[in-house]
């Protein structure tokens, strides 16, 4: 399953939706489909996209919170899961794209990834911590198709979830985006200040 399949078929969803990506990989592939004003690529910090959804999602519990995150970052940051856990706000939905690498920082070089593999190589459940941590749903899914079900549905549902996807440790065509991160800043808020588009 190629990640940059998945954000295709979750992009129009997004609409409306506060948009909160880690850095790297992920980030560039989003933006490669188009930026939206209500899109923020955290640039910087790793771990800490949840973090950063999480006060977005308190401080506006009507508009729904996409948080799309990486294996490498959470497992930085578990911490987060269970702070999240523990709040518990019903519109965020944490999305994890698992290729079990730290990819955007060498993983993806031609035979790099198996010099940076993370946990989840070996066996750790993101998706497992997560339910453990406290997320009322939590699971894990392999196939295209049971994303875009998965995903979707935590979207237009209305509980905390976490749906972890595993993915292939793919380099993104390119790491350009083209928004200053100063843009970002300014321009992001400002979008979540407009009436439209709370979900
Ligand atoms: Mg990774």
């Amino acid at each position: 399953m190629k990640r940059l399949d998945c954000l295709k078929a979750i992009y129009p969803r997004l609409e409306g939706c506060a948009v909160v990506t880690i850095m790297g990989a992920v980030a560039a592939e989003l933006y490669s489909l188009g930026h939206r004003a209500n899109f923020f690529y955290l640039e910087h910090a790793m771990g800490l996209a949840s973090s950063v959804g999480l006060g977005i999602a308190l401080a506006q519990p009507k508009r729904k919170v996409v948080v799309i995150d990486g294996d490498g970052s959470v497992l930085m940051n578990l911490g987060g899961l269970t702070t999240l856990a523990r709040s518990r706000p019903n519109n965020l939905v944490h999305l994890i794209f698992d290729n079990e690498t730290l990819l955007s920082v060498g993983g993806g070089a031609p035979g790099g990834y198996k010099w940076f593999t993370t946990a989840t190589a070996t066996g750790t459940d993101l998706a497992g911590i997560a339910r453990a941590a406290g997320f009322p749903r939590a699971q894990m899914v392999r196939e295209l198709g049971d994303f875009e079900e998965a995903a979707l549905d935590a979207i237009n549902g209305d509980q905390l979830s976490c749906i972890v996807a595993k993915v292939d440790a793919e380099m993104p065509k390119s790491f350009l985006i083209d928004v200053h991160m100063l843009e970002n800043r300014f321009e992001f808020p400002r979008a979540l200040q407009t009436k439209g588009g709370v979900n």
